[in-house]
Parts: C-alpha cells; sequence; structure tokens
C-alpha cells in the first residue's frame, strides 16, 4: 500500500540542493588549502565507531556523546554509534595505526558528517559537516595557536568578517582541581537559588556551572573564582604564550573566562569563534583546545594533543551573508539539442564535446522549440542544434546563447573550436 502521505526527508537533516553545492565546493576547496598549507594531511576515519570509543573519547555525560548519540542496533557482539565528532576517531587512527612512531606532532584533518541526535533548531541539526583539525603528539601551545590561525584563515578567507576569538584556559591536573573545590566552595551556599540543570552540574560536573546560559545563574556566575587567577605556574606559562603568538599572528582574542569543556581530560587552552551577527547559543562557527588526557582515555599512552572542528552549515550560512558571491557553474557548457530521432548522433556529438567541455545532450521527444527553451533555462554557454539532415552531413549549428551567434561546425572540428573558445 503507497503511504498516505509524500515521503520526506527525517527531522533535522538537510538537502544541500545545486545551487547550494556550488558555495560548500568552495567552502571545501578552502578548507583542504588551509589545513594543506600548514602541514597538515588529510585522513578519513568511518562514520561508524564503536560505543565505547565514544562513550570514553567523548564522554557520557556529554550532551554529544551521551544522550545524544545516535546508536545503532546491535547486531552481532558489537554496540555501534554514528560519530558525533571526529576526534576520537581520530586519535583512535593515529595510536591504531602507529602514527606515533612518524614524525610527531602528526598533523592530521579530516571534513565530515557528523551526527547528534539534537533538538532540531536553526543552525543546530542531527546530521551536519565539520572540518576537524588535530596536532597530536607535542605539547607546546604553539601548536595551539596554528590551529586557531587555521580555523581563522579558513573563515576569514571565505569572507566572513564579524569573527571573534575566545580563549580561555582550563588549567590541567596540577591546578584545576583545587580551582574546582573553590569554585563549588563558592557556589554550595548558593545551590537552592541555581536553575536546576546548575544544581545538578554542582554536584556531577561543577567545571560546566561556568558555561551556564540561565539568566537566574547569571549574577552568581559574574562574581564566581575565575580560573585564570588559579592556573599553576605551568599553565600559565602556556597561556601567555598562547597569547603572545597570537598577537604575534595579528589575531585578536578576547578572554572569556566562562569557556569551558566539561570533560577532565581537556587542559589548558579552549577557544571559540564566533560570529557578532548569529545570536543565540548557536553563534558558535567552531571551536577547539587542548586534550592531553584524550588518549589515554581510550586506552593508549598519554599524549599531549590540540585540534579544532568548525561546522560547515554554520561557515555557509554567514558566507551566504557577507562572504564574496557565488555562482554556481551551469550544469554544462554546452547543450547538444537534436531536432528529431537522432539520439544516437547527439550522442556521438556529446562524446566528442565531452572532451573539452562538460556538455549534456537533451535527449527528450520535446518540439525543438520546448528545448530551447529548457535549454535558456539550464544556461548552457552553448547549444549545438543538429536535424536530420545535419547529422546526416555530421554538422551541427552551435550558438552560443549570450549573444546568439550562430555557425555551422563539423562534429570532428567541435573540440577544437570549443577549447579555443574556452582559451580565449
Ligand atoms: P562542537 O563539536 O560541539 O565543539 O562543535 C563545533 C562546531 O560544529 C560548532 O561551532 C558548529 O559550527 C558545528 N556544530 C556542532 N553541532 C552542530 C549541529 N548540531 N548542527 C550544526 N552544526 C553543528
Amino acid at each position: 500500500m503507497p503511504p498516505s502521505q509524500p515521503i520526506k526527508a527525517a527531522r533535522g537533516v538537510r538537502d544541500i540542493m545545486p545551487a547550494e553545492r556550488a558555495v560548500w565546493s568552495v567552502a571545501e576547496r578552502a578548507a583542504h588549502q588551509v589545513a594543506r598549507a600548514h602541514g597538515y594531511q588529510e585522513i578519513q576515519t568511518p562514520i561508524i565507531e564503536l560505543a565505547q570509543l565514544i562513550e570514553r573519547g567523548v564522554g557520557e555525560e556529554t550532551d554529544a556523546g551521551g544522550k545524544e548519540l545516535f546508536r545503532l542496533v546491535k547486531r552481532g557482539h558489537e554496540e555501534l554509534v554514528l560519530r558525533p565528532e571526529a576526534t576520537a576517531g581520530v586519535v583512535r587512527a593515529y595510536f591504531q595505526h602507529g602514527l606515533t612512531q612518524g614524525p610527531q606532532p602528526a598533523r592530521l584533518y579530516t571534513t565530515g558528517a557528523m551526527f547528534r541526535y539534537s533538538q532540531p533548531q536553526a543552525g543546530r541539526y542531527r546530521q551536519f559537516h565539520q572540518l576537524d583539525v588535530e596536532a597530536i603528539g607535542d605539547a607546546s601551545p604553539a601548536y595551539d595557536v596554528e590551529c586557531i590561525e587555521i580555523a581563522m584563515g579558513w573563515m576569514g578567507g571565505l569572507g566572513l568578517r564579524g569573527l571573534r576569538l575566545e580563549l580561555n584556559s582550563i588549567g590541567d591536573q596540577v591546578c584545576r582541581p583545587a580551582f574546582i573545590e573553590k569554585l563549588v566552595a563558592y557556589y554550595r551556599p548558593l545551590k537552592d537559588r541555581l536553575h536546576p540543570d546548575c544544581q545538578r552540574r554542582l554536584e556531577t560536573n561543577p567545571l560546566r556551572l561556568l558555561d551556564c546560559k540561565e539568566e537566574q545563574c547569571a549574577p552568581f556566575k559574574a562574581k564566581a573564582p575565575r580560573i585564570t587567577d588559579q592556573l599553576c605556574e605551568a599553565c600559565a606559562a602556556a597561556f601567555a604564550q598562547v597569547r603572545e603568538m597570537l598577537d604575534g599572528a595579528g589575531i585578536e582574542c578576547q578572554l572569556n573566562p566562562y569557556l569551558v569543556r566539561g570533560l577532565d581530560y581537556y587542559t589548558r587552552t579552549v577557544f571559540e569563534i564566533v560570529h557578532e551577527a548569529i545570536g543565540g547559543a548557536q553563534n558558535a562557527l567552531g571551536g577547539g583546545g587542548r586534550y592531553d588526557g584524550l588518549a589515554a582515555e581510550i586506552g593508549y599512552a598519554d599524549t599531549p594533543a590540540v585540534g579544532f572542528a568548525a561546522g560547515f552549515e554554520r561557515v555557509v550560512m554567514m558566507m551566504g551573508a557577507e562572504g564574496e558571491e557565488v555562482i554556481p557553474p551551469p550544469a554544462a557548457l554546452l547543450l547538444v539539442v537534436p531536432d528529431g530521432p537522432l539520439l544516437k548522433e547527439a550522442a556521438e556529438v556529446g562524446r566528442l564535446a565531452r572532451a573539452v567541455a562538460s556538455t549534456a545532450v537533451d535527449y527528450s521527444e520535446r518540439s525543438l522549440k520546448a528545448k530551447m527553451r529548457a535549454a535558456n533555462r539550464l544556461g548552457p554557454r552553448w547549444v549545438a542544434i543538429m536535424n536530420q539532415e545535419e547529422a546526416r552531413r555530421r554538422v551541427v549549428q552551435l550558438k552560443e546563447m549570450a549573444g546568439g551567434e550562430q555557425r555551422e561546425v563539423g562534429w570532428d572540428e567541435l573540440p577544437g573550436i570549443l577549447e579555443a573558445e574556452l582559451r580565449a
């Protein structure tokens, strides 16, 4: 029985239609270019990972690694999930394939689809795409800055202007425990006046109290202790170096003491790139930081690393608003338009022309007039029209759509003529 309603896409996912795809291609090319320009190599890890990797590597307590995780129906003995982000998979691959033995740090990047079963809203999808960049195997804060430069360079290179870099340090295992104690001591007497989510955070993940967006907690947050005042010597020095190198790169940053990552394996630098024109909670185009404790969390040797992820959907959206205009290329430069039942002949002309220019053939049974109307909508640079008599003589009428000039051209001359025109 046919369905009662026409079937549409699932909630929270979106189709990228050809007109928009051209903008995506520009963003993708730029991503590859900026990553490679910094010596990063492309890696591609699977969309499916073992649940355990994500639960440990992203964290079951986080939304992405917990309640928003897309779990696949269990088959056999493996529990599989769709990746909500790329870092855990990239770090796993780094160890699994012995990149530990190669030059350090391994500079890796990837682009692709990520999945989170979140409440769909503007700028937030269940399948979305990220550029993910990771430098694994060296603790120097210079790599933190390198990641920031790549992220800013990608977005800036695409013409985005109102970008703001927010920066914080969340310390490490040496100084963070004492800070958290201080934070809990500050919040404990206020517990009853906090939002229920924050009451819970106070018990489970106090650092996350700082990135609470609830208005009722705002006045308490403003007076909360700041971790950057409590950093140990090594963390303070690293933080100073990051700021100094950002300065050297001409990248302005705004210190944001409320920027945190809720997981223990994050250390020191955290950053976010926000766009002032995007309001609300979805204003971040990308974010990242140092995660020196992640490797151990997923069962490998302690290894310092830093990285970031930025979302294509939001970057492409902002390109539409303030980037350079991307004019989608025509579907084909040449359209072969046979006038009459000339499928085989039209196909042959198509094959010849395709060697030099993208070529489509109108195989429909429409009238010539209707085919020319369709050609106008398709927007090729040329059409090659041919009737039965012309097909017999192996010629077409090559017409330039913009100027309207038309000339008779032999099939065999066609590639050479198109090539010359394209070069001109
Ligand atoms: P995160 O991995 O959560 O730090 O996110 C990094 C970036 O990925 C964000 O700044 C967004 O640009 C993008 N992003 C994250 N989640 C989503 C989503 N559900 N829909 C669209 N983009 C997202």
